[in-house]
């Protein structure tokens, strides 16, 4: 399958020639010449990189990469910042944005491929690094936030998802409620301790068949187990 990528530039004829190049290399590409209809262009697609420029008349380019990294959903899509500016200060601050790389226009052709390239194969080896196969039917992805079972993906919040990344760390390893608390919020935390039971209980509910797998154990907290007759409740 191709990769898909969405290339954002205001400037038409950088669009298309950014398009035409990155198809000649194989590339699948959709345009876009604002941030904001890429933007929602990802609640319906994801691709597996952007290619954003840093000055959009909509929204900057900045900004838009700065929502990108902070939706749990979105924020392991890989972005390549394009830019005029040959301001060091500029790069610096995309990278801290959560950006992958950047370009400076103008660009030679090989160069994109190049960089397009590096940051692709970075992501695929970091994905398949991330993926927990409990077993064939249960299948957890730490890149995308994303949970599978039977090949269905399950809809969790933040929140439970982090708590199953936290008790499958260590299976047979219990957590009591104020180490997840402190696991989730840190110093923030202003929750009591029932709430872990809501979260939990919920995470259990969507886990369907494999609930048992989360056990609470009286008086202490709760352990991800993968054997049905281990103690617990
Ligand atoms: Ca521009």
């Amino acid at each position: 399958m191709n990769n898909k990528i969405y290339i954002v530039e205001d400037e038409t004829d950088i669009l298309e020639l950014l398009r035409l190049v990155l198809a000649q290399a194989g590339y699948n590409t959709e345009g876009f010449t604002g941030a904001k209809a890429m933007l929602n262009r990802l609640d319906e697609q994801i691709p597996d990189l952007i290619i954003l420029d840093l000055m959009l008349p909509d929204l900057d380019g900045m900004e838009a990469c700065r929502i990108i990294k902070n939706r749990p959903a979105w924020e392991t899509i890989p972005i390549i910042m394009l830019t005029a500016r040959t301001d060091v200060e500029d790069r610096v601050k995309g990278l801290e944005y959560g950006a992958d790389d950047y370009i400076t226009k103008p660009f030679a052709s090989s160069e994109l491929v190049a960089r397009v390239k590096a940051v692709l194969r970075r992501r695929g080896w970091e994905t398949s690094k991330n993926v927990l196969t409990i077993t064939p039917d249960f299948k957890i992805d730490f890149n995308k936030f994303e949970v599978y079972i039977r090949d269905k993906k399950i809809d969790l919040t933040l929140t439970e998802f982090k708590i199953l990344q936290l008790l499958t760390q260590r299976p047979g390893w219990v957590y009591s409620r104020n180490q997840i608390l402190d696991y989730l919020w840190g110093n923030d935390k202003i929750v009591i301790e029932r709430t872990v039971d809501v979260h939990i209980r919920n995470l259990r509910e969507k886990l369907d068949d494999f609930a048992w797998m989360i056990k609470n154990i009286r008086g202490m907290g709760y352990k991800f187990s993968l054997y049905e007759e281990d103690s617990g409740q």
